[in-house]
């Protein structure tokens, strides 16, 4: 589903891709995982139009995506900070977003799993973090697309919250969506992601399984797996 060849991108003089090569197939949960400033966030947003590379190619479904902008229609996006209007009320939020989507939307269900009806006339400023987070996992799940691209999904929700959220994750994955996640919670990595995508250096230092980490690196746990891969880089 997703190619990605050889992708350069320098800001200033820091090299943050350097020669990324990356193949996703269609279909499955993956975790694209690094340490911070290793260019996961760059990466996401090459592949949303957001930041453009200096050098290689992105394919999706075998079509660049570099200079193009209808692709994008078949991709939700859950941005890391949501920065919502504070004067709009969550209502007015999801019917401005159903606006400028060319594709139908359904939020009810999703109202009633993270419990937002009682927060729907409320102002945006007035709500805390984690009320916030649920309205950006709604605006992003009420669309049906192919790929589904998460940053830090987990942020600021409670236990409840988090069930509903890996349950929504799992549903879209058995109707066969292609969802990547990054996040810095090795938990929920080990229980919900098919395969990680682990970026150091500006390229792919490991793909495959938790599993295939696991073994590779002989830890059972997939935190003291990520040190050992990482520690191997140092050494
Ligand atoms: P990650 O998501 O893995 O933490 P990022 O992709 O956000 O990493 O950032 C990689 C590096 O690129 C960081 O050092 C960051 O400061 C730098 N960077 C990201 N975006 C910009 C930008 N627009 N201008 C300058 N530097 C940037």
């Amino acid at each position: 589903m997703i190619e990605i060849i050889n992708l350069h991108k320098k800001f200033g003089k820091l090299t943050v891709l350097d020669g990324l090569d990356l193949k996703i197939k269609k279909g499955g949960i993956f975790a694209i995982l690094g340490p911070n400033g290793s260019g996961k966030t760059t990466l996401i947003k090459c592949l949303l139009g957001m930041v453009i590379p200096d050098r290689g190619d992105i394919l999706l479904e075998g079509k660049s995506v570099l200079h193009a902008a209808a692709y994008r229609n078949n991709i939700n996006y859950l941005p890391q900070i949501a920065n919502f209007p504070s004067n709009l009320t969550v209502t007015e939020l999801i019917n401005m977003v159903k606006n400028l989507r060319p594709k139908p939307a359904d939020e009810k269900p999703l109202v009633e799993l993270f419990g937002l009806r009682p927060f729907l006339k409320k102002k945006l400023g007035n709500l805390s973090g984690g009320t916030k987070q649920k309205v950006n996992l709604l605006l992003t799940f009420m669309f049906d697309s192919d790929l589904i691209i998460l940053d830090e999904p987990t942020t600021g929700l409670d236990p409840i919250a988090l069930i509903h959220l890996k349950e929504t994750i799992q549903q879209e994955k058995e109707k066969g969506k292609t969802i990547l996640i990054t996040t810095h919670i090795m938990s929920f990595v080990d229980e919900m992601a098919d395969e990680i995508v682990f970026l150091l250096d500006g390229k792919i230092y490991f793909k495959g399984s938790v599993q295939q980490l696991k073994e590779q690196t002989h830890e059972s746990n997939l935190e003291y797996a990520i040190a050992h891969l990482i520690s191997k880089q140092d050494a």
